[in-house]
């Protein structure tokens, strides 16, 4: 039995009226960039989060690059962001010609280690960006009061936790901007790339609404250097189709990830780690073992799909060489990137299915270390 990280076709099979029929409506509408389905999806977001404006473009790493361009972060600037994430959150930073500040991550949650984010502060820091990994929201508290008390603005990299909550606030729409990816793996995804920017800001929102769109309000008339970056009418269609599951889906997440770590319990790897106060939607499920390799290869043999996000530290990435970071400057997050391993988790899982993986983890772990079980 074959069991893949996600499998979108069997969500796809459990939606699929509701899909087609809104798919071919936007094929029959002949509007295909900035019409009703995006102008709808934008307000069902807002609502959802509780947020004043939501802004479709075209992925998630174009919303990072806007929401900074909004906030005039730039050449000369300092952005904070922790070591451990996707590429593009240090990316977008440094595609605005602004400098990325590492912080650590924290052990057993991998979230921005908010210790440590005063002590990178300088005369030059124009935002914090703390990144809400795997789906667990990060100590936002604790960071909103920081970015209070030195004026700084914060920008949530929410592309990994839509519908996650922190002392009850819906993730994304905490800080200055949220920004959020469709990626199709993504646990809201689309059939396609795209992405959104959040705010309860008017003149913000304004901003971005023009940097999405060639820097213009009034058509050929630009005011600034703006981009082409607009979610278009088919991805909102399905992405509206799925946001009425998303809730499910979530809870869904939720009680395989809690299953897993049952099934997983007494073995010697590190589970992931619920901080207080938060819903973590379990976007990926992800733990961490000292011979990770090993396991990763003797679970393909097996069939069973698993994946490192991710195999690098950001300092490590070669666009921030000239940054002049060594390695064993961020220490979590390089043992990070050499131990943790995500198993497959989706909310169409089923038990069997879980119980085959957690099984085989089990083994492979056990046989790994020379542990009779
Ligand atoms: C996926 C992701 C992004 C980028 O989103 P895209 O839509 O792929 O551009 C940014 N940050 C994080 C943490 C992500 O996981």
């Amino acid at each position: 039995m074959n069991i893949p990280l996600v499998d979108l076709t069997a969500q796809y099979r459990a939606i699929k009226e509701e899909i087609d029929a809104a798919v071919l409506a936007v094929i029959e509408s002949g509007r295909f960039i900035l019409g009703p389905q995006v102008a709808a999806f934008e307000e069902e977001v807002a609502n959802y989060l509780g947020v004043k404006h939501a802004i479709g473009v075209a992925s998630g790493t174009d919303a990072l690059v806007i929401a900074l361009r909004a906030l005039e972060v730039g050449p000369g600037d300092e952005v904070i962001i922790p070591a451990y994430s996707f590429f593009a959150t240090a990316g977008a930073v440094l595609s605005v010609g602004a400098r990325p500040v590492f912080v650590d991550v924290q052990p057993g949650t991998y979230l921005m280690a908010v210790e440590q984010v005063e002590a990178a502060i300088t005369p030059a820091t124009k935002a914090i960006l703390p990144v809400h990994l795997y789906g667990q929201p990060a100590d936002m508290d604790e960071i909103l009061a920081l970015a209070r008390k030195h004026r700084l603005a914060v920008i949530e990299d929410n592309a990994q936790a839509f519908g996650a909550e922190y002392r009850g606030r819906k993730t994304g729409a905490m800080g200055e901007v949220g920004c959020l990816s469709f990626f199709p793996s993504k646990n809201l995804g689309g059939y396609g790339d795209g992405g959104m920017v959040v705010t309860n800001d008017d003149r913000l929102a304004e901003t971005m609404r023009m940097l999405r769109t060639h820097g213009w309000k009034k058509k050929y008339f630009p005011e600034m250097l703006g981009y082409n970056s607009r979610l278009d009418e088919l991805q909102a269609a399905v992405l509206r189709v799925k946001l009425r599951h998303i809730d499910e889906w979530n809870r869904r997440r939720r009680e395989l990830a809690a299953a897993y770590n049952r099934l997983l319990a007494d073995l010697p790897l590190g589970l992931p780690v619920e901080a207080p106060g938060r819903t973590h939607i379990y976007h990926l499920y992800v733990i961490s073992f000292s011979r990770r390799d090993e396991l990763q290869q003797r679970l393909r043999e097996a069939g069973i799909a698993s994946e490192v996000y991710y195999p690098q530290p950001l300092h490590r990435a070669e666009p921030c060489r000239a940054l002049g970071h060594q390695e064993g400057m961020f220490p979590v997050a390089e043992q990070a990137s050499k131990e943790l391993l995500a198993l497959p988790l989706y909310p169409e899982m089923t038990e069997g299915q879980l119980q085959e993986v957690s099984g085989r983890v089990r083994s492979i772990c056990l046989g790994i270390l020379g542990v009779k079980p």
